[in-house]
């Protein structure tokens, strides 16, 4: 019965009718009763005060003002004629205008009356105004009750069509007056118990007409709980499906990875490093798949932690793949796992776009045979073509890089799903991390090896230039290397490669050989081209690298200690901080640079200074994600999840916190919903997520 009501087509509510039904519908997607329901307002207004004509001073807050209309007049020719009314109260005059519902208007208001006013003053030639300000008689309005009015959006049409901020505030005053019964509850009692959450009912009721920000606060609260709690509900039920996924068990540890531990392995682990591999090892022989997700801050030394998983995953007699976002990368990662695997007897492979046919047919070869236990590549390695013996492991380098459907694709390269581990060096906000990716299990590596000094920052302009030259020479002159970044962007490509081609001529004009060397590196380039650049750098042939953000990736050159940005106003937070994990990596004192031009906008000037101020991965996440909105956050874009009607991921972690422990404590009590008390909430899972997520149950 209720919601047969709530289900109702908006045109029937009193007061909307077909065509208004329609308008809503297209502008604001309301389509039922429970649409219009729960289309909140975005701000309130405390009638409570009254203002006087003389204090109105600025254009920004609405305000209330009780007055009597003095005079009025319909100016201008017939098309274009505004109605100019002066109101006034015992302090002074202000005009209100009308251009309209002129004549309307004008037949109802009286002059010599008193009215109420209520709207936000413009500022035309000097002196305040109000365009179409709410109006009533002030005899009528003593009736209203006092305290917040709701402010909702309208559009241009809307308005057009009399569905103004105040009318949908009288049509959801109609709706919740016609209600048959409460709003039916959808959180389980004990969650409401035990956080003193308001009913579903009163919340909504009171999010429309509060009497007091008490109330408001109060409704707010339940309304946030309730979206964070659904989408929390719908990540753990996904995590303990995904731990249910059968997979291989890796049983031992063997010879491989003892022989590279005790023999090969040139440092201690980190605590960090210990405690992730421990966890690894866990889940990998547990006989379900794990799905784990390894953050790290840069260069903390996560592609050890999966080089030994791999290890592992060998000594069980299967194969592994790493996959890494850029070929540079990729090549990378092979010369120094191939490095670190000296004397080991194991099959190690690069597959990228650019290995060659003949090569690349003995690679399939050896992957069908079980010669090479660890394949390292990009894109490549996901082709069709590539078979193997026995997948049983799949590392994921910056996982933000690669979508959902390519992972899905490893998935049909063996039997069972094999274990997944994804890496990244873009710390996720905890708050992002628990909603969105709260259906991989994390492991965090929250220490840098020891020995390593914090990387200096500092942000100059461009008129400190000559000094930025010659305080590189003095690095290079003691032996260090220098990488100087240029932005490239999308919509600019060929202006910023302009950028960076001077850079590169300036700096060969200012570093002369012989005694300077500079390398040269875009995406442009040919890859034959790229590897030689690359390689000069890395074997201290050349002392600057000029390039763009090529580099941004896993890059790791630990001798060169400066990384200079230019043009750093334009690059992203999280992208900055990678750039600077470029440098760091070896005992001496590293330096970045962040060039920038005087003018800057106020984000951007929040950004540079937040990367002088930290060099904390996970602090700079926080400001990024405050910057920018989750939408932004790269990995989100594509997540409608995040589509919250009051929850904000940036102001309302504890709101997230508690939500996560409520939602874990329904689903151990009752996984899959079936006990009465949750019938409400499962309902409303399966409306909002559909049955895939919940299909599996029972
Ligand atoms: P990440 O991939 O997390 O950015 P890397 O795995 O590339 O970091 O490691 C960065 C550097 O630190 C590499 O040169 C690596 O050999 C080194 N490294 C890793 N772990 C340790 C450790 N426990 N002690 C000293 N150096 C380490
Ligand atoms: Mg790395």
């Amino acid at each position: 019965m209720i919601n047969d009501y709530l289900n109702t087509p908006i045109e029937f509510l009193k007061g909307i009718g077909p065509q208004r039904g329609a308008l809503l519908r297209k502008e604001i997607g309301v389509f039922s009763f429970d649409d219009l329901l729960n289309y909140l307002p975005f701000r309130y207004v405390d009638k409570s005060n009254y203002v006087k004509i003389s204090q109105i001073k600025n254009e920004n807050a609405y305000v209330l003002i009780q007055g009597k209309i003095l005079s009025k007049a319909t100016v201008g020719a017939k098309f274009k004629s505004r109605l100019v009314v002066r109101f006034g109260d015992e302090t002074g005059e202000i005009d209100l205008i009308w251009f309209k519902g002129v004549k309307w208007i004008n037949e109802k208001l009286k002059i010599g009356e008193m009215y109420v006013i209520f709207g936000k003053p413009t500022l035309f030639k000097q002196t305040y105004n109000f365009t179409h300000p709410e109006i009533d008689l002030a005899s009528e309005t003593k009736l209203q009750k006092e305290g917040l009015f709701p402010m909702y959006n309208t559009t241009e049409t809307m308005k057009n069509k009399g569905l103004t901020s105040k009318a949908l505030s009288k049509l959801m005053q109609t709706l919740l007056d016609g209600l048959p019964a409460s709003i039916p509850e959808i959180l389980p009692p004990s969650v409401l118990g035990k956080y003193h959450l308001i009913s579903r009912d009163s919340a909504l009721r009171l999010v429309h007409f509060p009497k007091n920000q008490d109330e408001l606060v109060r409704a707010q609260n339940r309304i946030k709980f309730e979206e964070l709690f659904l989408l929390q509900m719908r990540v753990l039920k996904q995590k303990s499906q995904n731990h249910l996924e059968k997979s291989y068990v890796f049983s031992k540890v063997g010879d491989y990875f003892n022989h590279f531990y005790k023999e090969n392995l040139p440092f201690s682990l980190t605590g960090a490093q210990q405690r992730v591999v421990r966890e690894i090892r866990k889940d990998l022989g547990s006989g379900f798949q794990m799905n784990r997700l390894l953050q790290g801050d840069v260069g903390s030394g996560k592609t050890l932690v999966a080089l030994m998983s791999m290890l592992i995953a060998a000594d069980n007699g299967f194969q592994s793949c790493l996959m890494a976002p850029t070929e540079i990368l990729a090549q990378q990662h092979f010369k120094s796992i191939q490095k670190f695997l000296t004397g080991l007897d194991i099959g190690v492979g690069l597959l990228t776009g650019s290995t060659k046919t003949k090569e690349r047919r003995e690679l399939h070869e050896d992957l069908q045979n079980g010669k090479i236990k660890i394949l390292i590549g990009t894109h490549a390695l996901i082709e069709d073509v590539v078979q193997f013996q026995k997948l049983g492991l799949c590392v994921i380098d910056e996982q933000h890089r690669f979508g959902v459907a390519q992972r899905s694709k490893l998935w049909n390269k063996s039997q069972f799903p094999p274990h997944i581990l994804v890496m990244t060096a873009t710390p996720i906000p905890r708050t992002l991390a628990m909603t969105l990716y709260g259906d991989l299990d994390t492991s965090t590596i929250d220490e840098l090896p020891p020995n390593r000094k914090p990387v200096q920052t500092l942000h100059r302009y461009d008129s400190s230039r000559l000094k930025l030259y010659e305080f590189l020479k003095q690095e290079i002159r003691k032996g260090r290397q220098i990488y100087v970044v240029y932005p490239l962007i999308k919509e600019s490509e060929k202006l910023d490669l302009k950028d960076l081609e001077e850079g590169y001529f300036t700096m060969c004009a200012e570093f002369p050989r012989p005694e300077f060397q500079v390398s040269i590196l875009h995406g442009k380039m040919p890859p034959s081209e790229k590897d030689l650049g690359m390689k000069l750098f890395v074997e201290n042939k050349t002392q600057i690298m000029v390039s763009t953000t090529v580099i941004e990736v896993g890059v790791d050159v630990p001798n060169a200690t400066v990384m200079v940005i230019e043009n750093a106003e334009r690059f992203g937070l999280s992208q900055l901080h990678q750039l600077r994990g470029r440098v760091g990596r070896g005992a001496d004192q590293s330096y970045c640079i962040l060039m920038s031009h005087h003018k800057l906008s106020n984000d951007a000037k929040q950004r540079l200074d937040t990367m002088v101020k930290t060099n904390d991965g996970f602090k700079i996440a926080e400001v990024d994600l405050q910057l920018r909105g989750p939408g932004d956050i790269q990995g989100t874009q594509q997540s409608g999840a995040l589509n919250f009607k009051l929850a904000d991921l940036t102001k309302d972690e504890r709101i997230i916190r508690a939500v996560r422990v409520a939602a874990g404590l329904v689903l151990d009590e009752d996984l899959n919903l079936t006990q009465p008390q949750h019938q409400m909430l499962s309902f409303h899972l399966r409306k909002m997520f559909g049955e895939t997520v919940w299909s599996k149950i029972s």
